[in-house]
């Protein structure tokens, strides 16, 4: 049957990033939706997904590459999916229309400052990725250059007029990445102009944002998405809460106001640096933080005998690990909320969960990822008997 849907997107063919570009917005819900059933199904009644009204331009963090094509000009966009072809998509439907207009402004000033940009073919050059990040209350904008060394003789003429052309920018961070392969940004960062982070406001509370600490990038569905994981929380002001793969402390101090007190586990440093920082910018005094890995935490505490009453974890795409939820099982709290973003990886998880004495209440898909295939959900469980 012949599809009379046109996809919004020139370049999603060769772009890869909208998976599901060839689908009306509608009809990618209920894919979606139906993903979640034939994943999650067994474990409890799937809600259907909460969309967006207006599903485009939802991207706070904008990533671009830079290269040199075959005649040796500057080239900026998404990597092609498994290549190092650079899409010079400029201006994507799905990414903040100011943060896009960052990357088009900095790749217009390359040649007046000398800037090189760095060519994987011959090691030669400076300048490999730009990443933009925009609080979406504040519309404060942060930007990274990704270079492959420090040396940046024009930087400050540089960062004046970009500064000037860009008055919402609130910090420039240089990021030294000299390695190849997949990852962006590397350790070492040098401070350009301003504090070196942004702010933003979620839930009616104010969160610093560093360079390498994650963000939920699609703020209007976030909003949704936590309150949804503090209603299935049943905090009462009573209970003590582990908010494990906390990141900068989001959901922790989302639910802070109705719990005793929240403590939060996050391997990425700057991140914790960040969630200690943000209980004390909203003025909180009953939320804690720690660096460390999650399921080495949950098995000090499973040790220690501390009980948490409700634990949230939101892993990273891989999921949890065994250690994390066998500990889990032994401190044995009152409720989860598994925030997932990979309902492959949830299922498994929600298997020993739910083998270990716990019950799946509650599952709400949230669509975090217009027009691509990715898929947000919350899951509730009680333990089995209460
Ligand atoms: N809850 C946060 C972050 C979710 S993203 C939010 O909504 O913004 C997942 C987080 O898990 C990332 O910050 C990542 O750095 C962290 N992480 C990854 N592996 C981890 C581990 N083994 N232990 C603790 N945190 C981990």
């Amino acid at each position: 049957m012949e599809n009379a849907f046109t996809p919004p997107c020139p370049y999603y063919k060769k772009c890869g990033g909208c998976q599901l570009q060839a689908l009306p917005y509608a009809e990618q819900l209920r894919k979606k939706t139906g993903l979640c059933i034939s994943l999650l199904g067994k474990f409890g009644h799937v809600e259907p997904i909460w969309g967006m009204d207006e599903p485009t331009r939802y991207r706070n963090k904008v990533h671009a590459a830079f290269a040199l094509d075959n005649r040796r000009k500057v080239v900026c966009g998404i990597y092609q999916p498994g290549s190092h072809a650079i899409v010079p998509a400029e201006d994507c439907m799905i990414e903040d229309a100011a943060a896009d207009a960052v990357i088009r402004t900095i790749r217009a000033m390359l040649p007046a400052y000398k800037i090189k940009v760095f060519d994987e073919r011959s090691g030669t050059g400076w300048l490999r990725h730009v990443l933009v990040r925009r609080g979406f209350a504040t519309g404060e904008l942060l930007v990274v250059l990704v270079a492959v060394s420090p040396i940046f003789p024009t930087q400050k003429p540089f960062v004046k007029e970009l500064t000037e052309k860009h008055p919402e920018i609130k910090s420039v961070v240089l990021n030294l990445n000299d390695r190849f392969g997949p990852v962006v940004l590397g350790t070492r960062e040098k401070l350009l102009y301003g504090p070196g982070t942004i702010e933003d406001v979620l839930c009616g509370h104010r969160f610093r944002i560093s360079p390498r600490s994650f963000y939920q990038v699609n703020p209007v569905q976030t909003e949704k998405l936590y309150r949804c994981a503090v209603d299935f929380a049943g905090l009462t002001g009573k209970e003590t809460v582990l908010d494990a793969y906390c990141g900068i402390g989001t959901i922790g101090i989302t639910a802070s106001e109705k719990a005793r007190q929240v403590i939060g586990v996050e391997l990425n440093r700057d991140a914790v640096r960040d969630a200690i920082v943000n209980a004390k910018l909203n003025g909180l005094k009953n939320c804690w933080f720690t660096a460390g890995d999650a399921g080495e935490y949950m098995e000090q505490t499973a040790h220690s005998g501390l009980r948490p009453d409700v634990v949230f974890l939101d892993p990273p795409r891989a999921g949890s690990d065994e250690r994390f939820l066998r500990s889990l099982l032994k401190c044995a709290p009152a409720r989860v909320v598994y925030v997932s973003c990979d309902p492959k990886t949830l299922a498994r998880d929600l298997e020993t969960l739910t083998q270990g004495g716990y019950r799946v209440e509650k599952i709400q898909p949230v669509d975090m990822f217009p027009w691509t295939e990715h898929v947000e959900s919350v899951v509730k469980l009680t333990r089995a008997g209460l």
